[in-house]
Formats: C-alpha cells, sequence, structure tokens
C-alpha cells in the first residue's frame, strides 16, 4: 500500500488552506468549540463523534489523528485514546454483559490479562485464556453464551499468531465479536479489519508514536461499533488523549515506515548473532507465514526474546552488564531496550508462570542505533552472564 500509505501520512485530513497552508497540524487546545446559535449547537451536540463541541468527544487534533489510524487499518472509524490499555478496556466493556462467556487468547499483554483474569469476572462475565495457535482449539470452546474473542497477533513475550481469517469466520458464523491487539505489526504489516476481524486495538505508545515520549491507544473497525463504544465507555470513562499528545503521535506517524523497516532490519542482525551464541538457550522471534495459511503477517519487527543458558541468574547479570540498552519496559522506541521477565516477580520466585514463560527470559526491543554497536553490547554483557 505504499503510494496509499504516504498519502494518508502526508495529507490524509490535514485541510492545510484552512490552516495558513500549516505542514504540521495545529494543537486545538480547547476544551470546548462555540457555536453562533442554539440550532447549531443542537446539531453538533447531536453528533458529537463528528463535531467538536466538547473536547472529550471530539477535538480535531485528535480526530486527525484517529483518521488517519482508520484510513491505515482500512477501518471505516476509529476512536483514540489516552494509552493503549484504556483502548482495549473500552473495546471489551462495550460490548459484554453480565451472563457472558469470553476467550482471549493466552499471554496476551500483561493489563489485557489483567482486565480479563480480575475485572471481568467481578461483572459476571465468566473469562478465560486459550491457546489459539490452533484454529480449531477455538471452536471447541465456544459456548452457547460466548460473546467475545480477544486476539493478539502475534501475542506478547513468545510472537505465537493466531489464524485471523479462520477465526473471524468461526467468530461470525456464531455471531461472536472478535477484537484483536495489532501492537506487534501496525498496519503497516498487518490489517486484521481486512482478514474479518471486527476491531482492532493498538498501543500507539510503541512504534506508532516512536520516540518514547507519549502514551495513546487506539481502536479502529465499523462506524456501528465504534458508536457504540463512543457513547458507552469512551465518553464515560473519559480515557481521551490530550490535542498535545495526539500532534506528538501524528508526528510519529510521519517516520513510522522507516523506523519500523530500520529496526526490523536491525533486529534480523542481532537475532542472528544471538541464535549462534553458546549462552543463549533459545530465542523468539514472529515468524511472518507460521500459525495462518495466507501472508496475514508481512514481516517481524524489532523485538526478539531471548533465554540464557544459565539461567534466571545469568539473566539478571547479563541485564545488568548493558551499557547500550536501557533496561525498562515498552519497546517500538528509538531507542535500544532490554526488558527482562525477572523484574516483574520477586527476587528468587519460584511460583507458577504463565505456559511457556521462564524467569531466564529477556526481550528485547531494537532500536535506530547501528546494529553493531548493538551487537557489540550485547557480545560483552553475555560473556558477564
Ligand atoms: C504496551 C502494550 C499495550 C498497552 O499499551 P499502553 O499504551 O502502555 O497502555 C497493549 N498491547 C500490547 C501488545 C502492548 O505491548
Amino acid at each position: 500500500m505504499s503510494a496509499e500509505l504516504w498519502d494518508i501520512l502526508n495529507h490524509l485530513g490535514e485541510e492545510r488552506e484552512r490552516w495558513l497552508g500549516a505542514v504540521a497540524p495545529p494543537i486545538f487546545q480547547s476544551s470546548m468549540f462555540a457555536y453562533p446559535t442554539v440550532e447549531a449547537l443542537r446539531a453538533a451536540v447531536a453528533e458529537e463523534l463528528d463535531y467538536p463541541f466538547y473536547t472529550r468527544g471530539h477535538n480535531p487534533t485528535v480526530r486527525l489523528l484517529a483518521r488517519k489510524l482508520a484510513a491505515l487499518e482500512g477501518a471505516e472509524e476509529a476512536l483514540v485514546f489516552s494509552s493503549g490499555s484504556a483502548a482495549m478496556a473500552a473495546a471489551v466493556l462495550a460490548f459484554v454483559h453480565s451472563g457472558d462467556h469470553l476467550l482471549c487468547v493466552e499471554k496476551p499483554y500483561g493489563w489485557t490479562a489483567a482486565l480479563v483474569r480480575d475485572i471481568l469476572p467481578r461483572f459476571g462475565i465468566a473469562a478465560e485464556f486459550l491457546d489459539m495457535r490452533d484454529a480449531g482449539a477455538v471452536a471447541a470452546a465456544l459456548r452457547p453464551n460466548t460473546r467475545m474473542i480477544v486476539l493478539e497477533s502475534p501475542n506478547s513475550w513468545t510472537y505465537e499468531q493466531q489464524d485471523l481469517a479462520a477465526i473471524a469466520a468461526i467468530a461470525k458464523a456464531r455471531g461472536i465479536l472478535t477484537v484483536c491487539d495489532n501492537s506487534y505489526a501496525t498496519p503497516l504489516l498487518q490489517r486484521p479489519l481486512l482478514l474479518g476481524i471486527d476491531l482492532v486495538v493498538h498501543t500507539l505508545t510503541k512504534y506508532p508514536a516512536g520516540h518514547s515520549d507519549v502514551l495513546a491507544g487506539a481502536v479502529c473497525g465499523a462506524r456501528s461499533l465504534i458508536e457504540r463504544i463512543f457513547r458507552g465507555p469512551y465518553m464515560s470513562f473519559g480515557a481521551v488523549l490530550s490535542p498535545h499528545d495526539a500532534f506528538l503521535v501524528l508526528r510519529g506517524l510521519r517516520t513510522l515506515p522507516l523506523r519500523l523497516e530500520r529496526s526490523a532490519r536491525s533486529a534480523e542482525k542481532v537475532a542472528s548473532f544471538l541464535a549462534a551464541h553458546p549462552k543463549v538457550r533459545a530465542l523468539w522471534r514472529a515468524a511472518p507465514g507460521e500459525g495462518s495459511p495466507g501472508a496475514q503477517l508481512a514481516g517481524a519487527n524489532g523485538l526478539l526474546t531471548i533465554a540464557l543458558a544459565g539461567g534466571a541468574e545469568a539473566a539478571e547479570r547479563f541485564c545488568n552488564a548493558l551499557r547500550r540498552f536501557l533496561l525498562t519496559c515498552s519497546w517500538g522506541g528509538h531507542e535500544s531496550l532490554a526488558w527482562p521477565l525477572a523484574a516483574l516477580y520477586p527476587r528468587g520466585y519460584r511460583g507458577p508462570l504463565p505456559a511457556g514463560l521462564s524467569l531466564d527470559m529477556v526481550r528485547l526491543s531494537i532500536g535506530l542505533e547501528p546494529p553493531e554497536l548493538l551487537i557489540a553490547d550485547l557480545e560483552q554483557a553475555l560473556e558477564q552472564a
């Protein structure tokens, strides 16, 4: 979608002729928008998704970002939130009712897991996690009251994929809504709505914003579904993005194709180095074509996960020895990061872990630095592990 992609990033919705030719969009730092007559006000209130009236509902800078994201995903409509977690919570809570059953892919993003495991059951929603690498397992796990399937492909830490087209078809036949967290791929590498998925959720904090200076999220889908989210959790919970933060995400989007490509290419080199290193026990990276018949995922991003041969202590020594990689969570920024799974657990933890995870695992997000510099840093840190 190359020409279309650049037209969306550079031109769609900019209305430069209205804003003195400004190349960067104006930041509408205004909480309300006034109208000259009661009739005009009435019209704006009635169509709050489309017209600026109160910034919680519609702000032109935020709206520009939503329009570009919808176009990138091939969606009719999108809503932008103050974080990816807010977007996921809104997409789920707009549609589930007490007495419903919900299926969620195994090992999703941590706060998606917490929503499903801890919050939904308090409202009478039976929720369960499922290994969805086989679409047949999804069909077998459906109940008469299944209302929603939450997907994340590739998922967090181990990058397992779900067959989105097959699961969407199974769900559609039963009137079940499908929601897919597409943060790993961004719309540049995967467009789940075109495969039949109903709603796509993004954290924009990662690659789309790309500079580790803003949190944001989005939901994309059909206008009717987005209106339901808008008139529900979006307006009532109010987890909206500020105009200034929307501007930062718009600025990040302009260079998303270049950053994603650079990060993925460097990660390929880093992965080759690590896979051959004797102190690396295992390496995980998303493989396009795996877990789905078609070309669902067009390529891997800059994330990879390793497990250290020397166990959790070796992983800790390795992380402490890194000089160029910053030790913290998140990913998709300009800078390289290392995120040890053990940081999520108390020191010496021996209790249960989600299937397939172990405390010797470290996730690496490869940034924009020259890959040779990163490999040299990893090499010296592995020596100390
Ligand atoms: C980070 C992340 C989120 C949450 O996004 P925030 O903007 O941090 O709230 C959701 N899904 C995935 C896959 C993530 O990595």
